[in-house]
């Protein structure tokens, strides 16, 4: 289990875009962006200007997969077979909570 936020995002996606697109035969655009990616300054730069440079916002954004709500920060709980991962928000734990709890159902 740990904490994820939309810096965590952004502080890792110049190497999740890379090790994406390293794998396929990288197009032109994928290695302009890169190259975009990597001169950012990724502990300040804002969300809204990675999202600029890719094109959309699933590379920055923390979505709780119970309410698929976009929510800024999520843990991430792991599963036993590998590579199985469930991101939940704060608002969803305190419910499971009250759920293990039986107060509601
Ligand atoms: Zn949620």
């Amino acid at each position: 289990m740990k904490r994820i936020t939309e810096r965590d995002r952004i502080l890792t996606v110049a190497e999740r875009w890379d090790a994406q697109y390293s794998m396929l035969a990288s197009g032109d655009t994928a290695r302009q962006i890169s190259e975009r990616l990597h001169k950012l300054n990724l502990k300040k730069v804002k969300a809204s200007t990675v999202n600029k440079v890719i094109g959309n916002d699933s590379w920055t954004r923390v979505m709780c997969e119970e309410c698929e709500k976009d929510v800024g920060q999520a843990v991430v709980l792991y599963g036993s077979w590998p590579d199985t991962a469930i991101e939940i928000c704060e608002s969803c734990l305190n419910l499971a909570k009250r759920v293990i709890q039986g107060k509601v159902q």
